[in-house]
C-alpha cells in the first residue's frame, strides 16, 4: 500500500516515514503544499497523511483541490494542539480522520490501515477470496486454512490484486504500489512476482486466481466475500 506524507517539520515527517515503511508501506514524501499536490494528482497513492499548517498551499487547500478534481483518496489530516477546531474544517472539506499532534505512531498506523480498507470496501482486517485468506494485520496468506509463505514484495502484490479484486490493474499501477523508488520500478519485475504468486497460490494450476489480461495487465479473478 502506498501512502503519501506531506508534512514540513522534517523530523515528523521522517518519523512517519519510516514508522510507515517499517509497517510495510511504501512512502512519498512531500515537504509542502505545492508538493503534496502535485503527489497526489501525479502519483496515485491509497491513503494521504496530511498536515493542515503548511508553507505554500495548506492542508484545507489540497483538500479542496483533491476532492474538486475527484481524487478520492482517504485523507488523514494532522493538527496542532492549538489549532484543533481545524480538523472540523478539515473533515467538512473532505478529509476522513484525523489526529491531534503529538500522537502515538501505532494509532495512526491503525487508522490508516481502517480506512484504506474502508475505502476498499472491506470492513475488517481479513481479505478472503475463497479459499484465499489474507490476514493484513498479521500480513499472512493461507489457503483453505494452511499458512503459506511470502516474500514482502510478493504479500505487497497479492495484498493490492486482492483488495481490487474483479479489476484489472496494469504493471504501471502494480509497480508503483510495490516501488516508492521510481528509479526501481520495472514492470517486468511484476512479472516475475506474478508467476511466483501463481506458483504458491495455484500449484497445480486448477484454480487459476491470477489472470493475465492481454495489453492490459492482471485481475485476481477468485471472487472476494464481503
Ligand atoms: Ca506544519
Amino acid at each position: 500500500m502506498r501512502v503519501l506524507v506531506v508534512e514540513d517539520e522534517s523530523v515528523l515527517r521522517e518519523q512517519l516515514s519510516s514508522a510507515l515503511i517499517a509497517a510495510g508501506f511504501v512512502v512519498d514524501q512531500a515537504i509542502d503544499g505545492d508538493e503534496g499536490l502535485f503527489y497526489g494528482h501525479n502519483y496515485p497513492c491509497d491513503a494521504v497523511v496530511l498536515d493542515l499548517g503548511l508553507p505554500g498551499k495548506n492542508g484545507m487547500e489540497l483538500i479542496a483541490e483533491w476532492r474538486s478534481a475527484g481524487v478520492n483518496v482517504p485523507i488523514l489530516i494532522l493538527t496542532a494542539r492549538s489549532a484543533w477546531q481545524d480538523k472540523v474544517a478539515g473533515l467538512e472539506a473532505g478529509a476522513d480522520d484525523y489526529l491531534v499532534k503529538p500522537f502515538v505512531m501505532q494509532e495512526l498506523i491503525a487508522r490508516l490501515h481502517t480506512l484504506i480498507r474502508r475505502a476498499s470496501g472491506w470492513s475488517h482486517n481479513l481479505i478472503k477470496c475463497p479459499p484465499y485468506e489474507l490476514d493484513r494485520s498479521a500480513g499472512t496468506l493461507a489457503i483453505e486454512g494452511v499458512g503459506i509463505e511470502l516474500t514482502r514484495y510478493e504479500y505487497r502484490l497479492l495484498e493490492y490484486l486482492m483488495l481490487h479484486a474483479g479489476e484489472v490493474l496494469s504493471k504501471t499501477s502494480l509497480t508503483e504500489h510495490l516501488y516508492a523508488d521510481e528509479a526501481q520500478r520495472d514492470s517486468n519485475v511484476i512479472e516475475v512476482f506474478v508467476r511466483r504468486l501463481r506458483s504458491k497460490l495455484d500449484p497445480d494450476s486448477t484454480r487459476l486466481p491470477i489472470e493475465t489480461v492481454r495489453g492490459a495487465g492482471y485481475r485476481f479473478v477468485t471472487p472476494k466475500q464481503q
